[in-house]
């Protein structure tokens, strides 16, 4: 565009930012991402301790049905044969995730996928209709047994609601499997990047110009002044100055500690799903690449993470986008003012305020640059 100095200002050097930088760059034009953080990775970054690459906000595992988006991130990391089977820590009692054989052989005694198909049919009679809320889709899909001990105390802590009230699809994400597999995701490709997803994130940024600790909203006038266009990937509420109000987002919190014993709990991922424990899920980073360095050699020490779910407040890092009417209601409105930005593009989890997956906002700024690239400015 005449007279800018920058074709697209990215703000928000995380996947969305960083992909979409990396295909308008490919495709010659100019670019400057930002970030008002200190890193790139936006909340996939990771930070080496100890040898240890720790997901500094919160475990992400890579999982996608996608091949092109698989071929897509391979570019820029080689990912290693991580699969993610967490188990559910319930009063000292340990079940198996996601829902499958092992869970139903541990919480009934059933030994075949029909005894443990007749336990689930007898226990969801209760819900004689179309679920229409959480807890009555996990009653629905896999019993009352299993929403009380595995399902009901961690959804709550998550999202600091009831179960009736937050919305079904949060539960659908989890499979439900009649076959013993401890996989917790129904993918394809599956895996971890070697060395972690920070220098994966500052490979899709190679050679293009980022400036950290800066933050867009506080200086748009003149960053809008440089850009033909915007790419904004922050809160779009807050993008708004929330003049509509507040949009909810779920934050977390994370206690780390450094312990001098090689193994913690033996699995990178162990939730505790009664209510009482205070926190939802304990980390321990080493097993996302088996407990060893780049070079093979094994780790000493670990490093683990204790999560607590709470509500957003301003000031807060928001990280889930509670995806329920009202707030659904409410974004929608901020949709209709976005849709009057012009220049500007709304991306990622934030930017869009949905509850995303890794692969999703990949694919979607894979699709968004690629319209940018192909429609007349
Ligand atoms: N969930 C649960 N018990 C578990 C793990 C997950 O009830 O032990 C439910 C909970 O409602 C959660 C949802 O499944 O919000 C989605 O879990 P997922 O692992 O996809 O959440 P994320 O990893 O994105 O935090």
């Amino acid at each position: 565009m005449a007279g800018k100095k920058y074709d697209y200002i990215i703000a928000g050097a995380g996947l969305f930012g960083a992909v979409a930088a990396r295909e308008l760059t490919d495709s010659g034009k100019s670019v400057l991402v930002i970030d008002r953080r200190s890193h790139v990775g936006g909340n996939v970054y990771t930070e080496k301790t100890e040898g240890i690459n720790v997901h500094k906000y919160g475990a992400h595992i890579f999982h996608t049905n996608d091949a092109a988006v698989w071929e897509y991130v391979n570019r820029f990391a080689r990912f290693n044969r991580f699969t993610n089977s967490p188990v559910a820590n319930y009063k000292g009692e340990l079940y198996s995730l996601p829902f499958n054989m092992y869970t139903f052989n541990r919480m009934w005694g059933v030994v075949t996928p029909e005894e443990a198909r007749a336990k689930i049919e007898e226990q969801k009679k209760e819900i004689g209709h179309e679920p229409r809320n959480l807890e009555e889709q996990a009653i629905s899909l896999v019993g009352r047994d299993i929403y009380e001990k595995l399902i009901k105390g961690y959804t709550e802590k998550q999202w600091g609601r009831d179960c009736s009230q937050l919305p079904a699809f949060i539960i659908r994400r989890l499979p439900v499997r009649f076959t013993y597999d401890n996989n917790y995701f129904n993918a394809l490709f599956q895996g971890i990047p070697t060395g972690g997803y920070t220098r994966m994130v500052e490979n899709m940024l190679s050679g293009i110009e980022t400036r950290l600790d800066t933050d867009y909203l506080l200086n748009k006038e003149e960053f809008d002044k440089e850009a033909g266009k915007i790419i904004y990937t922050g809160p779009i509420d807050a993008y708004f100055g929330y003049s509509l109000g507040y949009l909810e987002y779920r934050s977390v919190r994370f206690e780390n500690e450094l312990l001098d014993i090689p193994n913690y709990q033996g699995n990178a991922a162990v939730n505790y799903t009664e209510r009482e424990i205070p926190w939802t899920r304990i980390i321990e980073h080493k097993w996302f690449e088996f407990g060893k360095d780049e070079d093979g050699n094994d780790l000493p020490k670990t490093v683990i993470s204790k999560e607590y779910s709470s509500e957003w407040h301003p000031g807060d890092e928001p990280y889930y986008p509670v995806n329920d009417e009202k707030n659904g209601a409410l974004y929608e409105d901020y949709r209709k003012l976005a849709d009057k930005e012009a220049n500007v593009i709304f991306g990622g989890r934030l930017g869009e305020y949905k509850y995303y997956d890794m692969d999703q906002v990949i694919a979607r700024a894979l699709e968004v640059s690629q319209k940018l690239l192909t429609t007349p400015a």
